[in-house]
């Protein structure tokens, strides 16, 4: 599903270009449709999750049309940091539609906030208790509102705010449309939804991109040493189950085969395949029959596993927010987990994005030991298949010119990574 879909107006698409996103996350895919069409949410997602373009882009779409410089929205957030990234994100996807949002909470000056307000907006961030004080004062009315969000609702009441939230709620007019959005569902928070919502729309969304669990470790490495790598990766360390991205069909069909060739319990995911082999590969990762799958992005769109221990990126992806949603698959509800990214040198300016994207560089892991052995066995691999179709003779003057035994050689690569490794 592309954003064009949902037809929005072209100054919010250029807002939704702007902030680079090409493809919705889970759950703008699912909230989206229903918000447009007037209809209340229950948004049961975390931060991370793209929750916040889930629930402004169609907000905008209405707002877009009709009266403007009133309060036509209010969107309520449990803490002022939450409240000014709903805010920026507001002027970015907002940026050419004209409409305005005016951030409010306490700790500052209450000046700008009531100048801004002033000035003509449609949309309020508000914390609620600063909110409460400019309702008293009146420097704000929410008579003329139509939209109301709470967003993280569980922490407005870890807060103590839901007393503030009745009362702000009760300024408004009865008819609106509302969301309520919350990672859990605690009994107090499940009685407001029934006080504020009409027959609510339920949306579900269990994981977080980027989730704070997932360790991003990058390798550095000839494309022709990939495999290799891998196999020396899978090896070494203890997979639980692991996802495998490559850029083409081709390929992920092909390193599929290698893996299951190598002894490895390994099935892909590629257009090629029939909706049958498709749904026997999902199938068999789901509960364990296969511990590798091997997809390419288009493929694996959809994909919602629990308890992927390990993302392996064996092609870079092309985009950044291409990265996000493939490592979004490990570390799902609280769980931990790998990313692994294959990076051959041209690949770097795609890694400087994605670590600008993540906000931290990813951990670098040393190549050589592991691709040396993996390269010695490669080696070792053509000898033999050379030596099978060679005379007698031949063969032991091919095993003389360099066995297991005479190991001793310096490895470079592309990286300035060298190493000797001796047995
Ligand atoms: P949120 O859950 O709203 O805090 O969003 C989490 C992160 O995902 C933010 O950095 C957003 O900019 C980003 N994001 C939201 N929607 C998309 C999308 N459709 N594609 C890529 N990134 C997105």
């Amino acid at each position: 599903m592309s954003f064009t879909e949902f037809q929005f107006h072209p100054k919010i698409n250029a807002g939704i270009a702007a902030c680079g996103y090409t493809n919705p996350t889970p759950i703008q895919n699912e909230a989206i449709p229903p918000i447009l069409a007037g209809r209340d949410i229950l948004g049961l997602a975390q931060t991370g999750t793209g929750k916040t373009a889930a629930f402004v882009l169609p907000l905008l779409q209405r707002l877009i049309e009709g009266p403007r410089k009133k309060v036509r929205a209010l969107i309520v957030a449990p803490t002022r940091e939450l409240a000014e990234q709903i805010h920026g994100n507001i002027g970015m996807m907002a940026k050419e539609t004209g409409l305005k949002s005016v951030v409010i909470y306490g700790g500052v000056s209450k000046l700008p906030q009531i100048r801004a307000i002033r000035a003509g907006v449609e949309i309020v961030v508000a914390c609620p208790g600063r909110l409460l004080d400019l309702l008293n004062e009146k420097a704000v009315t929410l008579s003329t509102v139509e939209v109301l969000v709470l967003d993280e609702a569980d922490h407005m009441f870890d807060k103590g705010f839901l007393p503030d939230i009745r009362r702000i709620i009760r300024q408004m007019p009865m008819k609106r449309q509302s969301m309520v959005f919350s990672a859990t569902m605690p009994r107090e928070i499940r009685h407001l939804v029934e006080e504020i919502l009409r027959n609510p729309e339920t949306v579900q969304i269990n994981h977080t991109l980027p989730a704070p669990t997932i360790s991003h470790i990058l390798f550095q490495v000839a494309k022709e040493q990939k495999t290799s790598l891998l196999k020396s990766i899978i090896q070494e360390r203890e997979m639980a189950s692991t996802l495998i991205f490559t850029r083409t069909k081709h390929k992920a069909k092909n390193l599929a085969l290698y893996l299951q060739k190598a002894g490895y319990s390994a099935a892909s995911l590629q257009g090629n395949l029939s909706q049958q082999k498709r749904q026997q590969a999902l199938d068999g990762f789901r509960n364990g029959t296969f511990k590798i799958l091997v997809a390419t992005d288009i493929a694996a769109r959809g994909i919602d596993v629990l308890g992927i221990s390990h993302v392996i990126n064996y092609d870079v992806p092309d985009t950044a927010e291409a990265y996000t949603h493939r490592t979004g698959r490990t570390g799902r509800a609280s769980r931990t987990g790998q990313a692994f990214t294959f990076a051959s040198q041209e690949d770097s300016k795609m890694i400087s994005l994605i670590e600008h994207n993540l906000g931290k560089r990813m951990l670098r892991e040393s190549t050589s030991a592991l691709a040396c052995e993996a390269e010695e066995d490669v080696r070792e691999e053509k000898k033999e298949r050379f030596s099978r179709l060679m005379p007698k003779r031949k063969k032991s003057a091919a095993a003389g010119s360099g066995g297991k035994s005479q190991r001793s050689r310096t490895c470079s690569f592309d990286f300035g990574i060298s190493k000797t490794v001796q047995r």
